[in-house]
């Protein structure tokens, strides 16, 4: 659109790749985003891709997407079909291949050896909790395992045994030989694989031990020529390791790791344990209900590929921690949907109007236009003798400054007449089920003269509208920081329980009869909405609520 093009700033990890570019250590740049296959991709997630996939689409160079599956325990299918998708839906595309870590087993496994041959690995015997005993602490250096100084012929015989699966799960781990005194807890022996007798969605039923993140991570990044790795804060520790396991295998390359202040967003939670959770538990309607975190739920709730986008540029990358303002995501969504939504009309608590001076049978067709600034065209609107309008917009006993109907006051109806409510029809219990009005058929398009009506308000025909079902959504948390907060409440403690608001019976206007899933509209009023890509029919749309029209977090 005419948006005036904006400078990219220059965060820390542009300078670096800029600079490593002009100094010729690079000619070309390659990333890559490596997710764990145990969840869907979230908005923490959706930084890592736009940093990774734009750095590179920047510069000229690759990004690589590479399913970082050496957990088999807790990884499937359905993960790695919704993460490609959700990383295409989000706007890029990976070089090459879909590429697994554990296309790299056998060359890892080969490695191990070769570490083992050369005195810097050992099978250690410690059951876990003793290793942990061993292991030390922050303050304290750990101990050398009784089995760390076996003989390289015996490792490699146990190591094998191992692989062979003559092992049960946990009774054996491979360790590299590095430090036990290293202040940096990463460096005391580290696990470089474990046993695990499981199936692999990838390898199947071929591996029953299994290589450490710390082992795979690197020489991945090496095996696919990676320049960059970029990852978030927590594995800065990581990092001796990182540089430990390239620099004592002969890998075809040296990728060096970098780290980000993760993505943390106020009244969400991003962690795909605690997702999962909700899932698992009920508390929402599965991954991709709208209310969650998950990029899949951010598409079906009504979010653009492009707001998200704009989103983690405008929060930029750095390596101090801190919390997002969930109002700036918002605002990214409307000011998006300010600009491409079309607008229509969608009574929510639908009041029936009866204009009793208009002729009965009679009909005429207006024309409104799509979008108040960009030329979108038009659409059709009858209007006719029975209408919709909504509840809230009609008071018998109004407070001050009420600018809607009141009895015997008058309002502009949207791109129509003005009308003036002359009757309120109640049933047996008092309830208001229909109004009679009156309209002024000379103001059509024009004020009245010598009367201010300074309220406007939306409505339906009665008989052309298309009932709906409209779901309204607040925020799934109600506690800023769900994790900790100061009551200590656990997180599913801090659900919201009026996060969700299905309103039936809800009518829109008659363009709307033929709208597609995914389809996005500013309803007048009402906020911005979205066709259901799941639960809507042909001709019986259900609408989310994307966003309301201002902000009303704050409040
Ligand atoms: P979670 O804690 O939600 O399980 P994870 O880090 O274990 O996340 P991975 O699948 O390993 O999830 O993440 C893939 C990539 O996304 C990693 O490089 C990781 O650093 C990055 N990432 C994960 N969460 C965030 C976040 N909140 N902000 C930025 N990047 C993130
Ligand atoms: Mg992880």
């Amino acid at each position: 659109m005419n948006k005036p093009e904006t400078t990219a700033p220059a965060h820390f990890l542009r300078q670096i790749v800029r600079a490593d570019l002009d100094s010729g250590k690079h000619s070309k740049i390659v990333t890559r985003f490596p997710p764990e296959p145990n969840g869907y991709l979230h908005i923490g997630h959706a930084k890592s891709i736009c940093l990774n996939f734009g750095l590179a689409q920047e510069f000229g160079g690759d990004c690589h997407l590479r399913f970082d599956d050496t957990n088999p325990a807790k990884e499937e299918q359905e993960y790695i079909d919704a993460i490609k998708q959700d990383v295409e839906w989000l706007g890029f595309q990976w070089a090459g291949n879909v590429r697994y870590a554990s296309d790299y087993f056998d060359q890892l496994h080969a490695w191990a050896i070769e570490l083992i041959k050369a005195g810097k690995a050992y099978v250690c015997d410690l059951t876990p909790e003793q290793a942990r005993e061993y292991r030390g602490n922050l303050t304290e250096p750990g101990r050398n395992s009784p089995f760390r100084d076996r003989g390289v012929d015996e490792n490699l015989d146990l190591f094998a045994r191992m692989t062979a699966g003559e092992f049960a799960d946990g009774a054996k781990v491979l360790r590299a030989k590095i430090d036990m005194a290293a202040p940096n807890m990463n460096l005391r022996d580290p696990i470089l694989y474990r046993i695990r007798h499981a199936h692999h969605h990838q390898t199947g039923d071929k591996w029953c031990v299994y290589p450490s993140y710390d082992f795979t991570h690197g020489q991945s990044d090496a095996l696919e020529g990676v320049t960059h790795s970029i990852c978030t804060l927590e594995f800065e520790d990581h990092r001796p390791l990182y540089e430990w396991c390239l620099s004592n295998l002969p890998v075809p390359a040296t990728p060096r790791q970098y780290e980000f202040a993760r993505l943390n967003l106020n009244y969400t939670v991003t962690s795909k344990r605690k997702l999962k959770q909700l899932v698992d538990e009920g508390h929402v309607d599965g991954w991709d209900d709208p209310r969650m975190s998950t990029l899949s739920a951010f598409r079906r709730r009504g979010y653009t590929p492009g707001s998200l986008r704009e989103f983690c540029e405008r929060i930029g990358v750095t390596r101090s921690d801190a919390v997002v303002d969930m109002g700036v995501l918002e605002f990214c969504i409307r000011e998006d949907l300010d600009a491409s939504a079309p607008r229509a009309m969608c009574v929510l608590r639908p009041l029936k109007v009866t204009i009793t001076n208009y002729p009965e049978g009679q009909t005429e067709q207006l024309h409104l236009p799509r979008h108040p600034k960009d030329d979108m065209g038009v659409r059709e609107l009858p209007f006719s003798r029975e209408l919709y309008i909504d509840q809230d917009d009609f008071m018998v006993d109004p407070p001050k400054g009420y600018k809607r109907l009141l009895p015997g006051g008058e309002v502009r109806l949207r791109g129509s007449y003005v009308i003036r409510a002359d009757e309120a029809v109640t049933d047996e219990q008092g309830n208001i089920v229909e109004l009679l009005c009156s309209y002024d058929p000379e103001t059509l398009g024009k004020n009245p003269e010598g009367r201010k009506v300074k309220g406007v308000i939306h409505w339906v025909p009665a008989a052309q509208s298309v009932e709906c079902e409209v779901r309204l959504y607040d925020r799934l948390f109600r506690a800023p920081n769900p994790d900790k907060n100061e009551e200590g409440n656990t997180f599913l403690e801090n659900i919201n329980p009026d996060s969700l608001l299905v309103l039936k019976g809800c009518r829109a206007e008659p363009s709307l009869a033929s709208a597609e899933a995914e389809e996005r509209f500013q309803f007048e009023r009402e906020g911005y909405f979205c066709v259901d890509r799941k639960d809507s029919k042909p001709g019986q749309p259900v609408f989310n609520r994307t966003v309301t029209l201002r902000d009303s977090w704050g409040q």
